[in-house]
C-alpha cells in the first residue's frame, strides 16, 4: 500500500485519489482553500438559496460514455442544455452562431443551403487554408462582420490581446450551425448535478482511505514524505516560477441580486468593448427544476492574473509557446511527481476530459506501480 498525496481538491485530485484509494493505496488531499471543488465549487446563495457556480458557469457536456457513467455514479444529473445568448449592436441574438443568429444578423430568410454558401462568401479571406491564430480561424468560420460583431471585442475582453496572438483552437471548441439548433455544445451527454457540483465531488472524495485537509498549503519541501505527489497546482508554481510566469487570466465576478428574473437566461455574452465585463451569469437558470422567487447574477470580468490571483484560464499566447516547452520538458524529467488538470498542465481542459484524463492517469500509475517501474 502507497501513501499518495494529491495536492488540489478539484476533479482532478478527486478522481486520481478516489482511483488510488479503491485500489487500496492511502490518499491524503490538501487544498489551500476552505472548500473542496476547485473551481468547480458550487454553494447555495446566502440572500436567495440559489446554488451558484461561484467561480463561473460550469456545465457538463461529453461524447465520452465512460465519464459520463463516472459523474452520473457519484451525482444525479438532470438534463440542462446550455442556450447562450449574446447582446451585440443593441440587439439580442442566438449563439452559438445558428441559421437564426445569421438571418436576424443579415435580416434574412435564408434557407440552410442558402446561408451556407452565403457564409462562404462572407469568409474573407480564402487565402487562409490552416488557420494558425484565433482571428484567422474567425475569419476563416464567420467572415468578418460576424466575427467582428461576436468575436473580437469578447475574445479582446477575455484574454487581454488581439485575437492575432491567440491560437486558433480557442474558437475551434465552438460549433457552426446551419440549422436553428442552439444548443452550444455538440456533445451526446450533457447535464448537470442536482444538487452541484461541490456534493458531487464531495462524494468522490467519500472514501474511508481517503484523507480531506482543507485551508493546507502544501510545502514543497514536505515532497519526499510522500511516495508519490499528484500536482493540480499551476505547472509553473511546481518549480517556484523560476523561468518566469505562465500567462492566466483571473476574473472577477461582480455579485448583484434581483427580485425576480433578471435577463431570462444562464448567460448572456456582451461582444462590444464599451461594456467592460464579458457576460452575466444569472445561476438559477442553471437549475431550472428549482423554483426560487429571488435572483442572484454575476458580471464577469476578466484580467491579466497577477501574483496571489486565482489563475482561471491558461492563455497559451502563441509568443509563449517556448517558456510553456522549457516547463514541459522540466516536468517530464522529475521523477515523483505528475502534473494534472487544467492547471497542472497548462491546457483549457473541460470538466469532462479532466476526468477522462485524471482516470487515464490513475490506471497509468498504477499499471507503472505493477511492472516496479518509478512513476
Ligand atoms: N467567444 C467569443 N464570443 C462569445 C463567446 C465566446 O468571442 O460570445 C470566444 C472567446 O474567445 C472565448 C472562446 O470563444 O474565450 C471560447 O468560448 P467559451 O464559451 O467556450 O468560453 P468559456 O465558457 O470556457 O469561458
Amino acid at each position: 500500500m502507497g501513501r499518495y498525496l494529491m495536492v488540489g481538491a478539484g476533479l482532478s485530485g478527486a478522481v486520481i485519489g478516489r482511483h488510488l484509494a479503491e485500489s487500496g493505496h492511502a490518499v491524503t488531499v490538501v487544498d489551500a482553500r476552505d472548500h473542496i471543488g476547485g473551481n468547480c465549487h458550487t454553494e447555495r446563495d446566502r440572500d436567495t438559496g440559489v446554488m451558484v457556480h461561484v467561480y463561473g458557469p460550469h456545465i457538463f457536456h461529453t461524447d465520452d460514455a465512460e465519464v459520463w457513467d463516472y459523474v452520473n455514479g457519484h451525482a444525479t444529473f438532470l438534463p440542462y442544455k446550455n442556450r447562450v445568448k449574446t447582446t451585440a449592436r443593441g440587439e439580442v441574438f442566438s449563439l452559438p452562431v445558428n441559421l437564426h443568429t445569421i438571418n436576424q444578423f443579415f435580416r434574412t430568410t435564408m434557407r440552410p443551403d442558402e446561408a451556407r454558401a452565403f457564409i462562404t462568401t462572407q469568409q474573407a479571406d480564402t487565402s487562409i487554408t490552416a488557420p494558425r491564430t484565433f482571428e484567422e480561424q474567425a475569419l476563416r468560420f464567420v467572415g468578418r462582420e460576424l466575427y467582428e460583431a461576436f468575436f473580437k471585442g469578447y475574445t479582446m475582453k477575455q484574454w487581454g490581446c488581439h485575437p492575432s496572438e491567440l491560437p486558433a483552437a480557442i474558437l475551434k471548441r465552438l460549433p457552426l450551425r446551419f440549422n436553428y439548433d442552439d444548443n452550444y455544445f455538440f456533445h451526446r451527454f450533457q447535464g448537470m448535478p442536482e444538487q452541484g457540483y461541490t456534493a458531487m465531488i464531495a462524494n468522490i472524495l467519500d472514501h474511508p482511505r481517503i484523507t480531506v485537509r482543507l485551508k493546507t498549503v502544501f510545502d514543497a519541501a514536505e515532497a519526499g514524505a510522500w511516495e508519490h505527489v499528484f500536482w493540480s497546482g499551476p505547472l509553473d508554481g511546481w518549480f517556484g516560477y523560476d523561468l518566469g510566469r505562465l500567462g492566466y487570466r483571473t476574473l472577477d465576478f461582480e455579485r448583484f441580486t434581483h427580485a425576480g428574473d433578471y435577463q431570462g437566461c444562464a448567460v448572456m455574452n456582451y461582444g462590444a468593448t464599451d461594456i467592460p465585463y464579458t457576460r452575466i451569469t444569472e445561476h438559477k437558470h442553471f437549475a431550472p427544476w428549482e423554483d426560487h422567487e429571488g435572483s442572484v447574477c454575476y458580471r464577469e470580468f476578466s484580467r491579466a492574473a497577477a501574483p496571489g490571483d486565482i489563475p482561471y484560464y491558461p492563455i497559451r499566447q502563441v509568443a509563449e509557446k517556448a517558456l510553456l516547452q522549457a516547463y514541459v520538458t522540466r516536468a517530464e524529467a522529475t521523477r515523483g511527481v505528475t502534473f494534472v488538470g487544467r492547471l497542472g498542465t497548462y491546457r483549457y481542459l473541460d470538466m469532462d476530459v479532466t476526468i477522462r484524463e485524471a482516470l487515464d492517469s490513475a490506471r497509468g500509475f498504477l499499471a507503472c506501480l505493477a511492472r516496479g517501474a518509478a512513476p
